[in-house]
């Protein structure tokens, strides 16, 4: 290329680029831009995954769909702000209304869908303990700002509280203005399951049998797996993901032990050609579920050695090629990273 043809490429190729981000960030800081960026972030996509069942993927935990004569059976409902995506996808494969639908666990990434697909007519099922933490996020939430309320008015009466007694008093006389904590609360309609569980439940719709088995203490101590035994195809919920170190959330009743107990199970109900829907990641098989497994054996022997070692959890977390292999190949690059996942376990197993 002669040397001016050369440079007025250049300066062509990069005012493009220069113009290109200025639209970008123009676009980026204007409100509709803003509300584009939003949207382009709340679609799904959905792809098959075998025979009638799908999987619906994008932000927020991963749907299962299982669609036939009968209606569409759901798992699980990511975001409210993912639901419109979510019917729009879901209109893409069938014409059938969602009548029933399973929470795998509380996460507000897998239930926030809820009240949108009541709406729409699904009636939604959970284990007994999810159904508690869902009702517990939404009290909880409320009774932060309640409080605040509550102590913004005793001052503003310039209240001295000198006592136990007096606050109380002085508390009741506020919730005369705003209501108790209950009238407070104020939970969308269809966010809560209509229908629990304490272990399983069974479905006989779409020519499939679907068993929903409660994994105790596991990701949280409300989770569910959803398997057709037809299409053999399994939903883990958060029980099992594919992209990363699992969240074992502990303070909502998940457990190290009751991990482990859900990847075995997993074993026991998959086989070879089993198609495993992970609560986040991709579609994933029984030989990724043995492979957690045996990390999961790996690090608790590891782990419990250092601890009879006295070694302390900062010193164990620096231990660096306790994880190296894991690490390399990407589990600590998601939502948990090893240093969190780390601290867990010592955490539990010093127990
Ligand atoms: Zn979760």
């Amino acid at each position: 290329m002669p040397q001016r043809i050369a440079l007025v490429f250049v300066l062509l190729i990069s005012s493009f680029y220069a113009s290109a981000q200025t639209d970008a960030e123009l676009d980026s800081k204007s409100k509709e831009g803003q509300e584009m960026q939003a949207g382009a972030k709340n679609n799904v996509g959905i792809i098959r995954v075998k025979d009638s069942i799908y999987m619906i993927k994008g932000r927020g935990g991963n749907i299962g769909v299982c669609v036939g004569e009968n209606g569409v059976f759901m798992i699980d409902d990511k975001f409210p702000e993912t639901s419109s995506s979510v019917i729009q996808k879901l209109n893409t494969i069938t014409s059938k209304p969602i009548e029933l639908l399973v929470n795998t666990h509380h996460h507000g990434d897998h239930t926030g869908g809820n009240a949108y697909m009541a709406s729409s007519g699904a009636l939604i099922f959970s284990q007994e303990n999810a159904r508690k933490r869902i009702l517990a996020t939404y009290t909880n939430a409320a009774k932060k700002i309640y409080d605040q309320k509550i102590d913004s008015i005793i001052e503003r009466q310039g209240s001295k509280i000198s006592s136990e007694e007096v606050r109380k008093n002085e508390m009741r006389s506020a919730e005369k203005v705003i209501g108790t904590l209950e009238e407070f609360v104020d939970i969308p309609n269809g966010a809560l399951p209509v229908v629990t569980f304490p272990k399983n439940i069974s479905f006989y719709y779409n020519n499939e049998k679907i068993e929903v088995t409660h994994t105790p203490r596991a990701h949280t101590d409300g989770d569910a797996m959803v398997y057709f035994t037809k299409s053999n195809v399994l939903h883990t919920g958060d029980a099992y993901i594919s992209n990363g170190y699992p969240f074992i959330d502990a303070k909502n009743g998940g457990s190290f032990s009751g991990y482990m107990d859900g990847l075995n199970k997993i074993l026991s109900i998959a086989d070879k050609d089993t198609k495993i829907i992970p609560g986040h990641g991709e579609i994933a098989s029984i030989e990724d579920v043995k492979y957690l497994i045996s990390m999961f054996r790996f690090l608790k022997g590891q782990i419990k050695y250092q601890i009879v070692a006295k070694k302390t959890e900062d010193e164990v977390v620096a231990m660096r090629e306790l994880t190296k292999e894991y690490d390399d190949k990407g589990f600590g690059d998601n939502f948990i990273t090893t240093e969190s996942f780390i601290r867990t376990l010592y955490k539990e197993l010093s127990k």
